[in-house]
């Protein structure tokens, strides 16, 4: 179990809220992603129990045995989870999932059974081969396109800079029936202190306003950026989704 997780719950709400009023926002405007990769389902149960609602997982192998289970637990009627859903703060009963971590196409048929929504898309091939996938089930998958908004070559994401070869990526992932491009999404670079990665968080918003001028048949209402050391200035610059672990969690082991 994790100590302290209704404290580390309402001190990070307690940072979104005061983060919104900083920039006039409307705290229901963002959504608290609870990244549990690594810790078990009693811990993901307990969390929901405490009103959490949204759940990032970044890896298809670990969430496939986590997510039925947690499912399965919810789903029992003699389940620990039924009598204190009556209470709780979300308001919706059921657990969106996000896929937050690179996916590999050949696991994109196991993360499409798995995800509600999908933040890391970061190729044409992956939008392409999910899109099959989702007309095959008979659904829409709503999806975020990954950037590398730094430029960093360790990382996952389209890259923004490219200008040409970007602007045609996205309107052929526009195109594909099977998934619904709802915004972008980005990882900062690791730094000492959150006010090195705000220019990254502008930089991700100025690229989806651009976008949504040029392509108006998106919503683009999503920014998914910021983590646990720097989510405040995200939300200060616009994110829509923080995808917070270790403020949440605490600190993971390592795998
Ligand atoms: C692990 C992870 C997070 C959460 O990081 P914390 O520093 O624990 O808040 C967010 N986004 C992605 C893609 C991750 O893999």
């Amino acid at each position: 179990m994790v100590m302290g997780l209704a404290e580390n719950i309402e001190q990070v709400q307690e940072r979104i809220s005061r983060a919104c009023k900083r920039m006039g926002r409307d705290p229901s405007e963002v959504t608290l992603v609870a990244v549990s990769k690594t810790f078990s389902v009693d811990v993901v149960v307990e969390a929901y129990r405490l009103g959490l609602r949204d759940f990032g997982e970044n890896r298809v192998e670990e969430a496939s045995e986590k997510i039925p289970n947690v499912k399965s637990r919810m789903s029992n009627p003699t389940s620990d989870l039924r009598p204190l859903t009556a209470g709780v703060r979300a308001p919706k009963s059921e657990i969106t999932w996000h896929l937050i971590g690179h996916l590999q196409s050949r696991k994109a048929r196991e993360a499409e059974a798995l995800f509600d929504v999908i933040h890391s898309v970061d190729s044409l091939k992956l939008a392409d081969k999910l899109s099959g996938l989702c007309v095959e089930s008979g659904r829409v998958m709503p999806v975020l396109l990954e950037c590398n908004v730094s430029g960093e070559e360790s990382k996952y994401g389209f890259a923004a800079a490219e200008k040409d070869q970007w602007l045609a990526d996205v309107q052929a992932i526009l195109a594909l029936p099977g998934v619904r491009v709802e915004g972008l999404m980005t990882m900062a670079p690791v730094v000492a202190d959150a006010e090195e990665a705000r220019p990254v968080f502008r930089a991700l918003r100025q690229l989806r306003d651009e976008l949504a001028v040029r392509f108006p048949q998106a919503s683009w209402r999503h920014l998914s950026m910021g983590m646990t050391d720097d989510f405040d200035a995200a939300i200060e610059e616009g994110a829509t989704m923080v995808r917070v672990g270790r403020a949440i969690f605490g600190e993971r082991r390592q795998r």
